[in-house]
């Protein structure tokens, strides 16, 4: 089966997600952050098409948006939100709505979106780019060894919890599930 990179990220906030998304699927309230997320991103573009690449500390490069990839090697698909292609390689970002820090679930999605790159353009990618919207902080991330084989060890956790069909415990982190869009579905959480 062919995953998809938002999986690892969904998966990494809470694995129940997965369950709700593929085991048992379960129809998704749409809420608002969610719609002004979408609106966000269609504005960074509009506005990423008229600025410099100074944000990401390179001096040339060309921007593409929206960038469907596959890679059957990794079982793994997505859209990525921009990559800059520059002569030495290229650039993953992501770009995330969020007023926090990056959380670990969002790196791990950018490192995903590095190695499909990798297989789309035969090259290695040494680092990626989160952009925070509203923020517009711009985070580094390292592509490390490490940093690939969790990835790969997240893919095969999540096709392993799917073929299983695994109803998996509640996030330990309460908080969460505050304003998730699944919780009506989570009788055991506050
Ligand atoms: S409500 Fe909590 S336990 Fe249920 S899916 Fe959401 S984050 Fe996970």
């Amino acid at each position: 089966m062919t995953l998809k990179v938002g999986d690892i990220k969904q998966y990494l906030y809470c694995p129940r997600i997965i369950y709700y998304t593929y085991v048992a699927p379960v129809d998704r309230k749409v809420t608002p952050k969610m719609v002004y997320g979408k609106e966000e991103h269609i504005e960074f573009e509009r506005l990423e098409r008229r600025r410099t690449l100074r944000a990401y500390r390179l001096a040339e490069g060309e921007r593409r948006f929206r960038t469907p990839l596959e890679s059957p090697r990794l079982g793994l698909r997505g859209v990525l939100d921009m990559h800059v292609v520059t002569s030495l390689g290229c650039l993953p970002v992501e770009v995330k709505y969020t007023a926090s820090r990056p959380g670990l679930n969002h790196k791990y999605q950018l490192v995903a979106y590095a190695m499909l790159l990798e297989d789309a353009y035969g090259k290695p990618v040494r680092h990626g780019y989160l952009y925070l919207i509203p923020s517009k902080n711009v985070y580094v991330v390292e592509i490390t060894p490490n940093a690939r084989a969790f990835v790969r060890r997240m893919l095969l956790q999540i096709a392993d919890l799917i073929r299983r069909e695994t109803f998996p415990p509640a996030t330990r982190r309460a908080g969460r599930c505050v304003d998730c869009e699944y919780r009506r579905f989570c009788g055991d959480v506050v």
